[in-house]
């Protein structure tokens, strides 16, 4: 993304008691499901031409959203919006069955971009619910992976939206119960709320492995290594983006004085950077490199130069296309690996 030249230069180099620097978290940015998503809707696009149609934002991100728009995706709220024989994108956040039905309803070409790790959840929620259990999914209310989740399982699933729900969570059967999460929670505060469930349903059964998935798992253990040493984090990412703001709530927890979310460089304020010597930086998982280097970028500018990375994990995980998109219009496979795209950035280049 080009960058505005007049936003360049806003942020003063004002002295500290100390070496300024940054710690930049890593694994940060791209997961693999967002990898895969965006690239659905561009390979669409190539393949379809404009319009494709996207059910929902592809990925909780005004940047990518904006940029996938200017490149002819539409993106609409449900798919009685979509003219008849169109094609349509699915959301890495994934949908119910009675959004499938109605898109094969209005002969919708679909192409699904739900993250496989969200499948799985899915998945679970139909086998438990086939083997009678009643399911209590841990998640937050109104967000679209939830609805989609919800919906495979619809008579038989509660959402605990948080620890205060669980007094009063009703079951019929509560020795019959298991949880699932949404993907994309706060690790320390759903082992929690499973806790308090776990009190009252002695019997709870878990999922088989863990819903929250590695992306977000690793992101905030990465944060929390950095807010202990950072006076100031920023978190670049969507207000829409719960892994993102989730990031937000764990430095802070983990000892960061004070933690901004950001969609873009240009909105961190100088007065966020009085007296601070350290500030930490990391950014969700839909979330392109090119906005964290910005940010590296405005904060070199206001003397934060010195940027080390704190790494800790290493993320190799891979999803093939979806399975639409696999071949391209003369039949040729396309069986290329989707991760998390790591750029080189500038900052590595000049060290
Ligand atoms: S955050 Fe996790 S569940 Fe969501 S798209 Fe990325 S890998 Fe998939």
């Amino acid at each position: 993304m080009p960058r505005v030249p007049a936003l360049r230069n806003r942020l003063k180099d004002t002295p500290v008691a100390g070496a300024k620097r940054v710690l930049l978290a890593a694994p940060r940015g791209y997961c693999a499901g967002v990898d895969r998503a965006v690239i659905a809707v561009e390979k669409a696009l190539e393949r379809f031409g404009s319009p494709v149609y996207v059910r929902k934002q592809i990925v909780h991100n005004i940047h990518v959203v904006s940029t996938l728009e200017k490149k002819g995706a539409i993106f609409v709220d449900e798919v009685d919006e979509v003219p008849e024989g169109s094609h349509i994108v699915f959301s890495a956040h994934g949908v119910s069955p009675a959004v499938v039905q109605g898109a094969a309803d209005r002969q919708l070409d679909a192409i699904d971009a739900t993250c496989p790790l969200v499948t799985k959840v899915h998945r679970e929620a139909v086998r438990f619910s086939k083997q009678d259990f009643e399911i209590l999914l841990i998640g937050h209310h109104g967000h679209e992976e939830v609805e989609g989740t919800m919906g495979h399982a619809p008579e038989r699933t509660t959402l605990v939206n948080s620890p205060a729900d669980v007094p009063n969570i009703v079951v019929n059967n509560p020795d019959h119960v298991v949880w699932l999460s949404q993907t994309t929670l706060s690790v320390d505060e759903t082992m929690e709320t499973v806790r308090l469930l776990r009190e009252r349903f002695p019997n709870l059964q878990d999922p088989p492995s863990d819903d929250i998935c590695y992306a977000t798992t690793n992101r905030q253990v990465a944060i929390k290594k950095v807010a202990v040493e950072a006076d100031l984090v920023i978190v670049v990412g969507s207000a829409n983006s719960s892994n993102t703001v989730r990031l937000v709530d764990v430095a802070l927890e983990y000892g960061a004085k004070a933690a901004y979310r950001v969609d873009y460089a240009s909105e961190i304020q100088q007065e966020w950077l009085d007296g601070v010597v350290t500030v930490g930086v990391t950014s969700g998982a839909s979330v392109p490199e090119v906005l964290v280097q910005e940010v590296l970028d405005d904060l070199a500018d206001a003397g934060y130069g010195d940027v080390s990375q704190v790494v800790t994990a290493e993320e190799d995980l891979m999803f093939s296309l979806p399975k639409e998109l696999r071949k391209d219009a003369e039949g040729n496979a396309d069986e290329r690996g989707l991760g998390g795209r790591v750029r080189q950035l500038d900052w590595q280049k000049n060290r």
